[in-house]
């Protein structure tokens, strides 16, 4: 279970600014990346990390492919039942997502109302990550 796999529209969630990103951590809020619904892992290509010229369509497209490829290798680290019973939960990230990634400025609005194991994670989440759980 990914960003990218199709299920984003059924939760609402909020993407928002990243503060006090340290600066060997060249994560960019402002650009395309994805992360994993179950346990919070977040990858971002190097290439969405070139300047506002050399941002081209190409460059997205190719992006998008490495955000697929990871995501497709990600999700077989996660077993079957695991995937199982995170869709029956109905949530958009799990407790553990929602603690790694609040940080990186991603808010599951409707987890963090509709489920208490979750507002107690983003509450308890870190405002600035440790970063341990992104790849690029
Ligand atoms: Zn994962």
């Amino acid at each position: 279970m990914t960003g990218n796999d199709g299920n984003i529209a059924r939760a609402v969630f909020f993407k928002g600014p990243v503060i006090g990103l340290p600066d060997d951590i060249p994560f960019r809020s402002d650009r395309e990346y994805t992360f994993c619904r179950l346990c919070g892992d977040l990858f971002q290509p190097e290439l969405e990390r070139v300047s506002q010229e050399e941002y081209t369509p190409q460059v997205r497209a190719r992006s998008m492919k490495m955000q697929r490829w990871w995501a497709e290798n990600h999700n077989r680290k996660h077993p079957a039942w695991e995937h199982e019973q995170f869709k029956l939960s109905g949530r958009f990230l799990t407790p553990e997502a929602t603690y790694a990634l609040v940080p990186y400025g991603i808010i599951p609005l409707s987890d963090l109302v509709f489920a208490n194991e979750n507002a107690a994670a983003g509450l308890e989440a870190p405002r600035i990550s440790g970063f341990d759980n992104y790849e690029w």
